[in-house]
């Protein structure tokens, strides 16, 4: 548990799939964790956060980034399209891109505003009826669009399902990005970073294993 640790298992796990040192970003997701906690990781030096709600990350980050220059945060929660506007302007990477509508606003707003977050689509990859992402059978389509909108995501993300192995589903994305050629590849929590990592993860979304248990009470 703790930074620390994570970094270490996280370069031990790079070194495992023959990758190097730093080839994967550690995105600290500080959703729901009291201030003390996020201000500690801050003070160590970690730059990568990512959160999961627009309005919480409004009301926290803008303060945190005027005092710590050069920290980015990942948007890694479902967006809904109204937020598009402010997630543009807030956000450095938005890793939740799972839809038409979404890309749209998305694509308005980055025109509007001169901003261009990195953008990651999210994949389905376990055909979950209750889940969000671009089904499978559907991504060709969906970054044919993308890149008529003028969007150019630089990579893919997926939540596994719940239950099994989260290894195939790492798999499968990887091999669709490869299959598309973008480098990025957004997965692994803080159960299966290591399986992520040595499934080509360049982007894992580590929460409670670095701050610690969320209490949303
Ligand atoms: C909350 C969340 C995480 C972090 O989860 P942990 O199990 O606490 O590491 C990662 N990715 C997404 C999309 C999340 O919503």
């Amino acid at each position: 548990m703790g930074l620390e640790d994570i970094t270490r298992r996280i370069r031990a796990a790079e070194a495992a799939a023959g990758r190097e040192p730093g080839a994967v970003t550690l995105i600290a997701v500080s959703k729901v964790q009291p201030p003390d906690r996020v201000e500690a990781v801050l003070a160590a030096g970690h730059t990568v956060f990512g959160e999961n709600y627009v309005q919480e990350a409004q009301a926290k980050w803008p303060a945190w980034t005027a005092r710590h220059p050069g920290v980015s945060v990942h948007m890694i929660g479902p967006l809904q399209s109204n937020k598009a506007r402010a997630a543009v302007a807030l956000f450095d990477a938005i890793h939740s891109l799972d839809r038409v509508t979404l890309a749209r606003k998305l694509a308005q707003q980055i025109d509007e505003q001169g901003r261009s977050p990195q953008l990651f689509v999210q994949v389905n990859t376990g055909d979950e009826p209750q889940k969000a992402g671009i089904l499978v059978d559907e991504l060709p389509g969906f970054l044919t669009l993308c890149a008529e909108l003028g969007l150019r995501p630089q990579g893919l993300m997926c939540i596994p399902p719940e239950d099994g192995d989260p290894a195939p589903h790492f798999a499968l994305l990887a091999r669709l990005a490869a299959d598309h050629g973008l480098p990025g590849l957004s997965m692994g929590m803080s159960a299966d970073f290591e399986t992520a990592i040595a499934h080509g993860a360049t982007h894992v979304r580590v929460g409670s294993a670095i701050f610690g248990a969320r209490d949303y009470g």
